[in-house]
């Protein structure tokens, strides 16, 4: 799902001797590694859905075949936070976890995006500061693992609220629920998106067991090189490097690590009808052409709404007037800007997330990106009305080319 994707633009060159000691982790851990994987989504929640694949169903295949092959290896323990189509919440999956004395969790998922233009494999790690660096070389054999099946290295990430709250500590709550209540029990954790169900590039992973199948032999693979884990025989497996750290590798090819960045954005004018459309004046700085540009608005109920602006060629440094969408459902009076997500054609993009009367970037990690936001939000829009023409146009079409958006702009756990 949209989610904040921040550019690394640190080249790891030297990683081979960072990650490349291979004493066993597991033995680090008392006895047996006791694991937890934790199929994201369940019940009522089916996550992404493209194309006929459901985001809970894979989630679920994946994790389960995860287990299987990790029982064969010597000194660990696979336990699952749901094990059928079960809506569990965030914190009971953590709890679960708990629970069996976890050593580390897992989350597994797989992405969408809002512009429907990404696509690669992330791994996403808490906010905290706790393990950083140990969890960035586990997400590190992960996405090495997955550019050896053929999946692009999209980073790996940490992404913070958008809900503004803070640990104790002064830094930002993670997005992801489980990744905050592990933090916050002090289980270290990664959230696999193996790859993006809504992107042709990406779509023969998940469209059967075969592809599916393949996500799950590099997770095994990753956890079985990261831990040092035996098998019957005694042998280890090395495992992988990533080959980008933290980067595309369209984006290598284009010898290109800065992350598109937003100056301003002001609402110019609104015609006040719900959904319909709305100008916007936006201050973008960035050397390769931001392709896509998306808001996301919440109201005091806690729904989001996505509004994507409209541009037929790519932005380059300059001042805009774009249109966008305004979707229909939303409630004008309790809007707010939530998330700004910029991407420009290397699959880049930036975040802001609004924290109080502004916006934050998110470059609190000094190996992230760090970008700012100049500008203000300034969003006051009024009126409702009816479907227009254009907007009616833009579902027609996403309905013809299979794609079911409309998931996005309604409230999206993890
Ligand atoms: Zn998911």
């Amino acid at each position: 799902m949209s989610r904040l994707r921040l550019v690394i633009i640190i080249m790891m060159t030297g990683l081979i001797e960072l990650v490349s000691p291979m004493q066993s982790r597991a033995s680090e851990i008392n006895g047996e590694l006791i694991l937890a994987l934790d199929p994201g989504h369940g019940g009522e929640e089916d996550g992404a859905n493209y194309y006929g694949e459901v985001e809970k169903d894979v989630n679920l295949k994946i994790a389960r075949y995860v287990k299987e092959r990790l029982e064969e290896y010597n000194n660990v323990k696979v336990v699952l936070t749901r094990d059928g189509d079960e809506q569990v919440s965030l914190k009971e999956r953590v709890d679960r976890a708990v629970q069996a004395g976890a050593d580390m969790f897992i989350s597994l998922h797989c992405n969408a995006s809002v512009s429907h233009k990404s696509h690669g494999a992330s791994v996403y790690i808490s906010t905290g500061e706790g393990r950083r660096k140990e969890l960035r070389e586990f997400a590190d054999y992960f996405l090495g693992e997955f550019e050896a099946i053929g999946l692009d290295n999209a980073g790996t990430f940490a992404r913070v609220t958008q809900m503004g709250g803070r640990r104790g500590d002064g830094s930002f709550d993670d997005y992801y629920g489980v990744l905050r209540h592990s933090y916050n029990n002090g289980i270290p954790s990664l959230l696999v998106e193996h790859c993006f169900m809504d992107s042709p590039m990406d779509w023969n992973y998940i469209r059967n067991d075969e592809g599916i199948h393949k996500l799950a032999v590099a997770d095994v693979n990753a956890i079985v090189a990261y831990y040092g884990l035996k098998d019957k025989n005694g042998d280890v497996y090395e495992g992988k490097h990533a080959r980008q750290y933290g980067a595309t590798t369209e984006a290598i090819k284009h010898n290109y690590y800065v992350s598109p960045k937003l100056n301003a954005i002001k609402l110019k004018e609104f015609d006040g009808t719900s959904p319909g459309m709305a100008t916007y004046e936006v201050e973008v700085e960035d050397g390769i052409g931001i392709n896509s540009i998306y808001l996301v608005y919440k109201n005091s109920q806690g729904n989001s709404y996505t509004v994507s602006l409209m541009f037929k060629d790519e932005l380059k440094t300059g001042t805009y007037e774009l249109k966008g969408y305004i979707p229909e459902d939303i409630d004008p009076q309790y809007l707010s800007l939530q998330y700004v997500g910029v991407y420009n054609r290397v699959g880049f993009d930036a975040g802001y997330n609004n924290y109080g009367q502004s916006m934050i970037g998110f470059g609190k990690c000094d190996w992230l990106n760090s970008f700012n936001y100049n500008g203000e939000a300034d969003i006051n829009i009024t009126g409702k009305g009816v479907l227009s023409g254009a907007y009616k146009k833009k579902l027609e079409e996403e309905i013809r080319l299979g794609i079911k958006s409309r998931q996005s702009i309604y409230p999206y756990r993890h």
